[in-house]
């Protein structure tokens, strides 16, 4: 469930390959995507994400591509021959440097289970991907005051708001891992908290981020927020600011990035 506006940039499929791979902390490997293709990805910030090819079948379906992930888009993919059919995944760009052409992207080590993250804990210099870009979820709205809540998943989501926010920004960002060891330094304007939350060992996500929110003092005026991360956590959030906190739901930006037991759709 997300209410998140999907756009579809101008660049369409862009390609790249695997530069390096780093282990950041210990459950988040950086995977940093580089070559000449870059110089067609536009830089928005904040959230912005993309849908990830990745050739786990072979490197020969990533030619045949659609360039764009609308419905068109999607059926053109679909009719792909499943042997060589990439996966796609969805992803944040952590940071983009143009001048070394260098993309980097987070990704959760979540065990062995799935494609994405086995594919980023294992990747070596050389391999090819594409991505197609989809914009920010993040939304300029006016307001007096943001809240951001995420889980690990949206740990390069919420970092890259906090970094691209304007520096008189005030409010609450809630980042919420199962690990606490997993915790970044973020670029927060001075007037935003961040308040790091570990849950605790088998607590499904959003067990301690949503107590935290529930018992938040809110400042004055209209807040806009931004609450992504597993299903539960992301529409948990959303339910309290919309029907016990009176918020205006156009003033609430939510995905579910994930779910527990449930591997993405394509
Ligand atoms: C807009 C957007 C941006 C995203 N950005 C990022 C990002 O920058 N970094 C990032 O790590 N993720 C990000 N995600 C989440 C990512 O797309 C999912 O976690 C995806 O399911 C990973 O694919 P997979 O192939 O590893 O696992 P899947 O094949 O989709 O799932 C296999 C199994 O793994 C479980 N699983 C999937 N993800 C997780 C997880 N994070 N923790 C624990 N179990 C999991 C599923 O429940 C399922 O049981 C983003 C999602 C969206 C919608």
């Amino acid at each position: 469930m997300s209410n998140i506006t999907v756009t579809h940039a101008e660049s369409g499929l862009v390609r790249a390959e695997v530069v390096r791979r780093e282990r950041v902390t210990p459950n988040m490997v950086r995977v940093t995507l580089g070559g000449a293709d870059l110089d067609r990805y536009e830089h928005r910030g904040f959230d912005q994400w993309f849908r990830l090819a990745l050739p786990v079948r072979g490197e020969g379906g990533l030619d045949r591509m659609p360039s764009k992930f609308g419905i068109g888009g999607y059926v053109k993919y679909l009719t792909l021959p499943k042997g060589t059919r990439p996966v796609i995944r969805n992803y944040t760009v952590r940071a983009f440097r143009p001048a070394e052409r260098e993309l980097d992207v987070d990704f959760v080590s979540h065990g062995d289970d799935g494609v994405a993250g086995p594919w980023a804990a294992s990747v070596e210099p050389g391999e090819r991907v594409a991505f197609i870009d989809q914009g920010c979820g993040w939304k300029p709205v006016a307001a007096d005051w943001s809240l951001i809540v995420a889980d690990e998943s949206a740990l390069p989501a919420a970092a890259g708001v906090l970094r691209d926010m304007p520096r008189d920004a005030v409010g609450h960002a809630i980042i919420e891992l199962f690990d606490a060891r997993d915790r970044q330094v973020v670029d927060a304007p001075d007037g935003v908290a961040v308040h790091w939350l570990e849950r605790g060992a088998g607590e499904a996500p959003g067990a301690a981020a949503l107590p935290l929110l529930r018992g938040l003092d809110f400042p004055g005026g209209e807040p806009y927020a931004f609450c992504v991360g597993e299903q539960a956590l992301a529409a948990g959030a959303r339910r309290h600011l919309v029907k016990e906190r009176g918020i205006d739901k156009r003033r609430v930006t939510f995905s579910g990035y994930w779910r527990i037991g449930q591997a993405s759709p394509s």
